[in-house]
């Protein structure tokens, strides 16, 4: 009989393990994909919220996409328990599934807000397509909302920024002392923050609300420092939990941080692989573990369980530690241990000119960095794809660490003499070239270029 691969979630851990597994058997073992949302990627919902996609563009398969890489999908139904010693996993609709191996890709939620009114209409998350499409209907009787989030993390800004894009009201509340407290220190942070006042993005940091009240068809969230924000919608953004429950109470080694998985995202359980936002995985050029809830790391570490799940042994370098972000015209990045205080630091700062730079060091690596500039500095930009990458590859500096030192927005340099672009475009995760997806949602077309540098990019996806 075939082997039964067995794999829970539809987001990218998930869809990128199913192409792993077809890439090393073309086709030989059966693969059976439970998902209770349609195949999608959580990344695109903010341009679908800007209005730049529609929908159906945020969808990563459908059912002919499954049928051509022969998975049976079951959408729309959870997996409720799993059974690691039967080797069988039972489902919503009362049915259940055998497995010679499971992949656990169940991401992670929106954490609840424990105040009166969290649960009032037009308080909630936005997380998801059913969040996103609640808010669009919303914006349709009420053009230029009043939008308060509470919290200030990177995918909370991601979803502001794409509101702003529309032009609405908004107005955020974080408890921490500034913005973005996990993705920027101190001196990056007031930059941004300047730069959202300027936006008309309303900021108050270092209180809390309290609690939410209706006040005809508006809300009105009343703040632990006296004051209140009268709005029409609110968004819940205080921090997200790994979705760890099918593993706990299956036994298998889990915390409320996400599933431990080894190298070769292997949990606890004899084939039982987790992947994604769910992982507590290996880190790059680290010994540590941790929980890396982006894209690249659900997407690598889908591809690694993928490939060990379907007999081709590969071991998972790590992720590094990432985020990207456009705050309403102004980007932000970090890498690394960007927070370490006790490293040595090499820092530039203007804050007048929306500048700011801190490069962090162990001996002559780079350990972390964080970036802030303006979304036409293409320098910066540059700069941040380079660090970047010298991260990623760790890079010895050697004598550059001294040419950056007096030159220190020259990175193009030691990043060409230190050869980084050669080592990253000899690096592949699983030791052979990547595959373009070959997914297009109902084999719709590519529209047309929109400019002449679009133009570039499809052509080559063409080749
Ligand atoms: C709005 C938003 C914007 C983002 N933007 C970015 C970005 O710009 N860059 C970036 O790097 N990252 C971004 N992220 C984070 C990124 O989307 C996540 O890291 C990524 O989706 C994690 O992939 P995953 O496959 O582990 O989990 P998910 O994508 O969360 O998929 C898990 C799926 O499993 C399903 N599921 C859970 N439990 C069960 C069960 N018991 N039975 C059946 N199905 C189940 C879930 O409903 C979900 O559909 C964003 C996230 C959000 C929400």
């Amino acid at each position: 009989m075939a082997e039964q691969h067995v794999i829970i979630g539809g987001g990218p851990a998930a869809t990128n393990a199913i192409e792993t597994i077809r890439q090393v058997d073309g086709g030989k073992s059966q693969i059976t994909l439970i998902s209770d949302e349609p195949a999608h990627s959580r990344m695109a919902l903010p341009y679908w919220l800007a209005g730049q996609i529609p929908r159906e563009h945020t969808m990563t398969a459908d059912d002919a996409y499954f049928a051509k890489l022969k998975v049976e999908a079951r959408v729309g139904v959870r997996a409720q328990k799993i059974d690691t010693k039967g080797k069988s996993v039972t489902l919503s609709d009362g049915k259940s599934v055998k497995f010679d191996n499971l992949l656990i890709a169940t991401g992670s939620r929106p954490a609840e807000l424990p105040v009166a009114g969290a649960d009032l209409p037009g308080v909630g998350p936005l997380w998801t397509i059913e969040n996103t499409q609640c808010v669009l209907d919303a914006a349709k009787e009420n053009k230029k909302p009043r939008v308060l989030m509470i919290g200030s993390g990177f995918i909370g800004f991601i979803m502001l920024n794409a509101m702003h894009k529309r032009g609405w009201q908004l107005t955020v509340v974080e408890m921490e002392k500034h913005v973005l407290p996990r993705m920027l220190d101190d001196q990056a942070a007031a930059i941004a923050e300047t730069w959202l006042r300027g936006q008309g993005v309303d900021l108050h940091c270092g209180t809390t609300v309290k609690r939410i009240t209706e006040k005809g068809k508006a809300r009105v969230a009343e703040l632990a420092d006296g004051t209140s924000v009268e709005t029409d919608l609110v968004i819940i953004a205080t921090g997200v939990k790994p979705n760890v429950e099918l593993a706990v109470e299956s036994g298998i080694d889990a915390d409320q941080n996400g599933i431990s998985v080894n190298n070769r995202l292997q949990t606890s359980a004899p084939n039982v692989y987790a992947a994604g936002d769910v992982a507590v995985g290996p880190v790059l050029h680290s010994t540590e573990r941790a929980v890396h809830a982006i894209q690249p790391t659900a997407v690598d570490h889908g591809r690694i369980a993928g490939s060990n799940m379907a007999g081709r042994q590969v071991d998972y370098p790590g992720s590094l530690s990432m985020n990207i972000l456009d705050v309403c015209g102004l980007q932000n990045a970090s890498f690394g241990d960007w927070s370490d205080t006790s490293a040595e630091a090499m820092t530039i700062s203007n804050p007048g000119g929306y500048i700011y730079r801190n490069l962090l060091w162990n001996g002559d690596k780079l350990s972390g960095a964080v970036f802030v500039g303006r979304a036409n500095d293409m320098g910066m930009l540059t700069d941040v794809g380079m660090v970047k990458g010298i991260m990623q590859t760790g890079t010895s500096f050697g004598s550059w660490k001294q040419f950056l030192q007096e030159n220190p927005f020259d990175i193009r340099r030691p990043y060409v003499a230190l050869k980084v672009a050669q080592k990253l475009t000899g690096a592949t995760l699983l030791g052979t070239p990547s595959r373009t997806r070959g997914f297009q949602y109902q084999n719709m077309k590519s529209g047309p270029a929109v400019k002449a540098s679009h133009a570039v990019f499809m052509e080559t996806s063409k080749g």
